[in-house]
């Protein structure tokens, strides 16, 4: 019996400065479930029956290079299947890039607050995280992002439209952004929201990553395409890029159910985006609604709007949720309200109008 006996085993004293990720609350039977950005709409009906013909099989391991996905990626983005690499939702895609490209030492840049996962995928790898604190506009700050860059910075998180405030970055100053960063550094363009977008001046990364070698785009199937919980995401990315991630990559982290719903949705994308038009006219909705109400609001270009709350935060969600809304708190800071049912925004918008009166 050894004196050390009592011990548990040695974990790396960097994870107790990292916070356990926190999911939005779930929905209960009488609410409605704001807060993860989920897409509200059930799946197709032939997107439903690709997942459960492959379900048949699920005593198998699914195809690990993710080939049909992969090739019905590549040719609906018009990019070499060699460029594309899928992964169990985007954010296992972020992490992987973090892994192929930093380390104990290295620095990660990301604007803040932005997508909470960026902090700990990066200290999960060992490396720092130099947060880079939105304007007063909640944009990025693109000038002290540059500013923030040292021989240590290894990867640039660019979240376009930005998750929580959902302002996106116009071409010009992104294209100037990436021409001042060092080629040797990764700038990752975070799009799942892309297909939300509708100002014309927000460019599309794939049309941005074909020439700039270090910069790589994220995508997701979890928003637009409905597919949050069958978990896939991918990157586009040049040949080293791309190959690093599917060394870093968990194996066989896509199931079969997901490749196969994916390609499906692929097929159905016209189904699908007449969805994402009704959300974004519900967004449109919702905003004015908002801005009637007298709340200063940034344009969000993603399926969500943001209030920015500071002490009140809690208050407000609390009050949502009395009304029957779970809606997502940054405490201190401000509420993320996902666009979802007609009827759950309605709650939303009645509770932030007794919500302003009071204020
Ligand atoms: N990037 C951003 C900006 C997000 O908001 C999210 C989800 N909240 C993700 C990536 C990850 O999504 P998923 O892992 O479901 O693809």
């Amino acid at each position: 019996m050894s004196g050390t006996e009592a011990q548990g085993p040695r974990l790396r004293p960097t994870l107790d400065g990292i916070p356990t990720y926190k999911p939005g609350k779930p929905a209960s039977a009488d609410s409605y479930k704001l807060s993860s950005n989920e897409n509200p709409y059930e799946p197709l009906p032939g997107v439903l029956e690709a997942a459960l013909a492959a379900a048949g099989s699920f005593n198998r391991y699914p195809d690990m290079a993710t080939t049909e996905l992969t090739a019905e990626l590549a040719a609906r983005f018009g990019v070499p299947a060699e460029h594309v690499a899928t992964g169990t939702g985007s954010v296992s895609v972020a992490q992987s890039l973090v892994l192929s490209t930093a380390g104990p030492g290295d620095e990660v840049i990301f604007a803040w607050r932005s997508f909470e996962a960026y902090p700990i995928i990066t200290q999960v790898a060992g490396a720092t995280p130099v947060p880079v604190p939105l304007t007063a506009g909640e944009a990025h700050d693109l000038e002290t992002m540059l500013a923030a860059i040292t021989d240590r910075t290894r990867l640039i998180f660019v979240c376009n439209p930005n998750n929580p405030t959902g302002v996106a970055i116009h071409r010009g100053e992104l294209e100037r952004f990436l021409d001042a960063v060092p080629s040797d550094i990764l700038v990752v363009l975070d799009e799942a929201y892309r297909e939300f977008i509708r100002d014309a001046a927000v460019p599309d990364g794939i049309g941005i990553y074909r020439d700039r070698p270090n910069v790589c785009v994220l995508r997701t199937f979890s928003k637009a395409y409905g597919l949050a919980g069958l978990r896939v995401g991918f990157a586009i990315a040049h040949e080293p890029v791309a190959t690093a991630l599917r060394k870093t990559a968990i194996p066989f982290g896509v199931s079969q159910l997901a490749q196969d719903a994916a390609v499906a949705s692929l097929r159905a994308e016209d189904a699908l985006l007449v969805r994402v038009e009704a959300l974004v006219e519900e967004r449109t909705r919702v905003a004015a609604a908002l801005a009637e109400q007298g709340w200063a609001l940034a344009d969000s270009q993603a399926n969500f709007v943001w209030l920015r709350l500071g002490d009140r935060t809690m208050d407000f969600a609390e009050a949502c949720a009395r009304a029957g809304v779970i809606v997502r708190p940054f405490p201190g800071e401000g509420v993320r309200v996902t666009i979802g049912e007609v009827a759950a925004n309605d709650i939303f918008l009645a509770t932030a109008e007794a919500f302003r009166k009071e204020l």
